[in-house]
């Protein structure tokens, strides 16, 4: 298997109970480097470009709103496998599905505010890295 990198958000509702680091020690346990990391605010512009793909979808001005809430740490990971390995410690979307151990089952608050986000593909992944940085940012 080839190392990917992948984009990860760590969410408002991460960053304000101060769970950055627990978290990035949860991607690094399971063999995922953090190379490249920056702590932003999003703009409201920003944050609905980025999902732009649910603008039809009925949460898409909530989400908007929640991610813009506060300020996110947003990184690229890299590792075997990357896109999938960051997906599945990260768990299922809504917290009452995810899998014991999952960053979500440990410590999101909601369907909306699941503490992160993660590339659904290497496509997705390399588009999602190119929105937020240079490529002189990421040191691997
Ligand atoms: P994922 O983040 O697991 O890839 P999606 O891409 O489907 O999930 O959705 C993007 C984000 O939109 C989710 O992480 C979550 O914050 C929010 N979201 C998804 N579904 C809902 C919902 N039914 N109600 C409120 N917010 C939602
Ligand atoms: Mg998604």
């Amino acid at each position: 298997m080839a190392i990917e990198r992948t984009f990860s958000i760590l969410k408002p509702d991460a960053t304000r109970r101060n769970l950055t680091g627990k978290i990035n020690a949860v991607f690094e346990d399971a063999g995922l480097r953090i190379v490249a990391q920056k702590r932003i605010q999003m703009s409201r512009a920003q944050a609905e470009a980025f999902y732009g793909v649910h603008r039809e979808r009925g949460f898409f001005n909530d989400l908007v709103s929640f991610m813009i809430s506060g300020p996110v740490v947003v990184q690229v990971l890299e590792g075997e496998n990357a896109v999938a390995r960051h997906r599945e410690v990260m768990g299922a979307t809504n917290p009452a599905n995810a899998a014991e151990g999952t960053v979500r089952k440990m410590f999101a608050e909601s369907i909306e505010a699941n503490s992160v986000h993660g590339s659904d593909s290497p496509e997705n992944a390399a588009i999602e890295i190119a929105y937020f940085f240079a490529g002189t940012e990421i040191v691997g």
